[in-house]
């Protein structure tokens, strides 16, 4: 079954440019990042329009995804069988031949760009300026762990076996990339794919699993090695995860889903990237325009729905007093354009769930000693339209300090020096990503060597990591398993085991 195509009006975007990083030290072979669309240039703009009139209506097609998935639980003990014999011819192929398959994905997934913002759009309230980066990064995945398969063809000595069947679970806030990474990368490893979507956004999963399954038919390959799956969470565990065929899970989402899979089946090895509490410094040296508005990107992004999203900024020395810095925050934040995305000029969309619990409290009340410096404002009916919130006065030890609120709201602390700010940044629990403005050489040195957080970004905003350039994976709580990074050039070893060769004949 096939999904409705959507963007059939829809014109490609005239051009796009590159995003102005600095080449990645080594640049390997077969890999280089895939373009945002440009919205400098007019006619992208108009084709950003076009895309987005589109989302109201698309709302109405999860019926589509029904007919893609499994649904039953005796559907999916078919669907494994299948899958596991699919799956031995899938790994019996070298890397090489498997690279050409997810060279097709890639070219697969580009050539959905429209369809996959406007279904990011519809369910996950991405707006455009969010999701056209999550699409790059879907294909990125898919050139990119192309080449990495390759490798594994290179060892002497040694052979790599794939986990015989991975199964993947990506949370709804990045219903694109992170999905099309995670069965990219067991795909390129050998292994066949159970791929679970998040429920809000089955038919991100969908379209996702459509481009990879026309690579597979274009490949000779069958559909069989990438089965979409549509159960309840708990229907999942008990009977897929207690699978003995399944011997590897890849997971993105709260450390506590990772705690419940792993009370289904305690043996089960698990790649988990989880969940962040991550703190942004400026020191008194920093570029305070920049780090204003890295902050605020960082923070209110998604509208702060990232496992990457600042939460906590920490002004070091003089920055707490500096006014200049103070009006620079209160005007990157509060001149941000919050909308549902269908206004195609929106940078920070809804919540995907009304807001409620932790964070409700976290955007409507204080703490002892706390004040607002910009007040969030609920700006509908619907419980999930809020301006960002700005708290300062965010004491060390407080709630604020150590909860993960997974929405729009940033809280200000202060430290005498850079010292005390990292002993702040570090006393969180989880590990995640971590960022630091300074212009200063020793600080950035000092900061680099002590800060415990798996993605370190300096003078940069610390969300939206790029494959290669930025492998992404978290250290302490933020992470469970193996410790390799996706986008980066270990991830496929931890999707299986190498051999030595003499033992395989
Ligand atoms: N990779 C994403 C980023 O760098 C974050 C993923 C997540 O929130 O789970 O922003």
């Amino acid at each position: 079954a096939s999904l409705a195509a959507l963007d059939g009006t829809v014109p490609a975007p005239h051009r796009v440019q590159d995003r102005n990083l600095p080449e990645p030290p080594a640049p390997r072979e077969g890999f280089s990042s895939t373009p945002d669309t440009d919205p400098a240039v007019a006619a992208n703009r108009a084709w950003g329009r076009a895309v987005l009139e589109q989302v109201p209506a698309s709302r109405a097609g999860v019926e589509t995804v029904a007919a893609a998935a499994v649904r039953t639980e005796e559907q999916l003990d078919r669907v494994i069988d299948a899958a596991l014999e699919q799956g031995r011819g899938w790994a019996a192929l070298s890397g090489a031949q498997r690279a050409e398959v997810l060279h097709r994905a890639g070219d697969a997934l580009a050539a959905r760009r429209a369809e996959l913002l406007e279904v990011a759009a519809a369910e996950a309230g991405k707006t455009l300026d969010q999701a056209d980066p999550e699409i790059s990064e879907a294909v990125d995945f898919a050139h990119y762990y192309a080449e990495r398969a390759r490798e594994l063809d290179d060892v002497d000595g040694a052979v790599f076996v794939p986990s015989r069947l991975t199964v993947v679970t990506p949370p709804w806030n990045f219903p694109v990339a992170i999905p099309a990474g995670s069965a990219l990368a067991a795909l390129a490893a050998g292994s066949p794919v159970v791929f679970k979507p998040a429920g809000p956004t089955r038919r991100c999963g969908a379209v996702v699993a459509e481009a990879l399954w026309e690579a597979l038919d274009a490949s000779g390959i069958s559909r069989d090695v990438l089965a979409l799956v549509d159960l309840e969470e708990r229907a999942l565990g008990r009977q897929l995860i207690s699978h003995p065929a399944v011997d590897r899970l890849i997971l993105t989402g709260a450390y506590e889903t990772a705690e419940l899979f792993r009370s289904f089946r305690p043996d089960l090895p698990l790649l988990a990237e989880t969940s962040g509490k991550n703190a942004l410094i400026v020191t008194p040296s920093a570029d305070f325009d920049l780090a204003a508005k890295d902050v605020a990107y960082s923070a209110f992004g998604h509208a702060g729905q990232k496992c990457s999203a600042a939460s906590l900024v920490i002004l070091v020395g003089s920055v707490a007093e500096s006014r200049r810095f103070r009006n620079q925050l209160v005007d990157a934040v509060t001149s941000l354009t919050v909308d549902y995305p269908t206004n195609p000029a929106a940078q920070m969309g809804p919540l995907t769930e009304p807001a409620e619990g932790k964070l409700l409290k976290a955007l409507t009340t204080l703490d002892d000693g706390e004040s607002w410096l910009v007040e969030p404002e609920q700006l509908d009916g619907s419980g999930r339209l809020w301006s960002p919130g700005v708290r300062t006065g965010v004491k060390r030890g407080s709630e604020f300090h150590h909860v993960e609120y997974f929405g729009p709201v940033l809280g200000v602390m202060t430290a005498e020096t850079i010292e005390e700010a990292v002993a702040i940044q570090n006393e969180v629990e989880y590990g995640l990503t971590a960022g630091l403005h300074s212009l200063d050489p020793q600080e950035i040195g000092y900061w680099l060597d002590t800060v415990q957080a798996g993605n370190l970004y300096v003078n940069r905003h610390i969300t939206g990591a790029i494959v290669q350039r930025q492998p992404f994976g978290g250290w302490k709580k933020s992470a469970v398993g193996p410790g390799t990074k996706a986008g980066g050039p270990n991830y496929l070893m931890g999707l299986g085991e190498w051999e030595p060769a003499a033992l395989r004949g």
